[in-house]
């Protein structure tokens, strides 16, 4: 039976009537990896005072679950950076009776051997993994760090039992020569692999519409070596589906097909900015009312929901419209890693 709570949760919608039952908080913009996709090359951290507590991150959550938010991914910079980032996904578990469904979280994998069991034991559901080269030398130049632990907390992962996916930026001049060498590694190790497409939202701004390797071209590389087949229905995900030998394989084309008319996400960054879409070009910044959730939560969560209802009403359609309102204006200031993905 459903109890009270969860019949009142009524979800965020936007003007063009797409519901939002999914958060990513991202709980530290700092990582130690540098991925040429992603982190600028001087990036300047978020100073440790302005980050939200995992105390207000948790009554953020609790006043999200109540309405409608069904699924949390924890993210970052490298959310595994952040001290207490385990206790926090202990502390969500508190949040399924309200309706929470799925916990979740994207990291880099480098600290994952030491974590994965106590994330196990935590409650996590699931685990996206990055990992965008076999070649440990290639690996290297994309992210300034060692293959092997990524490979290792893999492995760890898998041991414990952590449902996971591998997530993979392909860039043209980078990694493109890994696509056939990492499907035929996800065949072996029985994980679901994705492809994503380069978007623009690198700290640096060297994005370019050349360097992003399409869903088109994938599937033409993957079809010269592998037995390729559509899977229909996606639903809100943003990857569309293929099996590859009988195998579940997901491609996240933002660029070239995006998935905007069934997006349900919404973000929550390290320090309190509130974000209706990825590329936004300036979050909300909710902070203090976040932080006032723990006293007079009735009237300050009040607040907070109107605040939010009317910020999230005004989601644009799409983001090719923020992208062009950018290049005119130049406002967007954060990158990948601020945001979490
Ligand atoms: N550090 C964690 C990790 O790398 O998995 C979590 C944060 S990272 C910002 C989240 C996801 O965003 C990763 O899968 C990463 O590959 C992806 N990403 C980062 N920059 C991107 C870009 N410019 N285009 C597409 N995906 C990107
Ligand atoms: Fe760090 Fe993840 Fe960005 Fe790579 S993609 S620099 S691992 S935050």
């Amino acid at each position: 039976m459903h109890s009270i709570t969860k019949l009142q949760a009524t979800p965020f919608q936007d003007q063009f009537g797409r519901y939002k039952r999914k958060l990513r908080i991202s709980v530290t913009d700092r990582c130690n990896f540098k991925c040429v996709y992603c982190m600028p090359e001087h990036p300047e951290w978020m100073h440790k005072h302005n980050l939200l507590s995992f105390e207000a991150l948790y009554a953020f959550c609790k006043f999200m679950v109540q309405r409608g938010i069904e699924q949390i991914r924890i993210t970052g910079g490298e959310p595994l950076m952040r001290q207490g980032v385990v206790h926090f996904v202990q502390q969500l578990q508190a949040l399924r009776t309200l309706g929470l469904k799925r916990i979740s979280m994207t990291t880099n994998g480098h600290y994952l051997k030491q974590y994965a069991q106590a994330l196990k034991q935590a409650g996590l559901d699931d685990l996206n993994i990055s990992l965008d080269s076999l070649d440990a030398t290639q690996f290297q130049q994309l992210t300034q760090r060692k293959l092997a632990p990524v490979l290792e907390g893999i492995a760890e992962a898998k041991k414990v039992g952590l449902k996971l996916k591998i997530n993979t930026v392909l860039m043209q001049s980078f990694n493109s020569n890994q696509i056939i060498p990492l499907v035929q590694w996800a065949l072996q190790q029985h994980v679901e692999l994705r492809f994503i497409e380069f978007m623009p939202l690198d700290g640096d701004k060297k994005w370019t519409q050349q360097e992003v390797v399409s869903e088109q071209y994938i599937l033409e590389i993957l079809s010269s070596q592998f037995n390729v087949q559509i899977l229909e229905g996606q639903g809100a995900q943003p990857a569309h589906q293929y099996l590859v030998n009988g195998q579940a394989l997901g491609i996240i084309s933002t660029i070239t097909n995006s998935f905007c008319g069934r997006c349900d996400r919404l973000r929550l960054n390290a320090q309190g900015e509130f974000y209706n879409c990825l590329f936004s070009l300036q979050g909300l910044n909710i902070k203090q009312d976040i932080e006032a959730l723990s006293f007079y939560p009735q009237q300050n969560g009040t607040l907070l929901n109107s605040k939010l209802a009317s910020y999230i009403w005004q989601k644009e359609q799409g983001f090719h419209s923020l992208m062009a309102q950018n290049q005119s204006s130049g406002l967007r200031k954060i990158s990948m890693h601020m945001i979490g993905g």
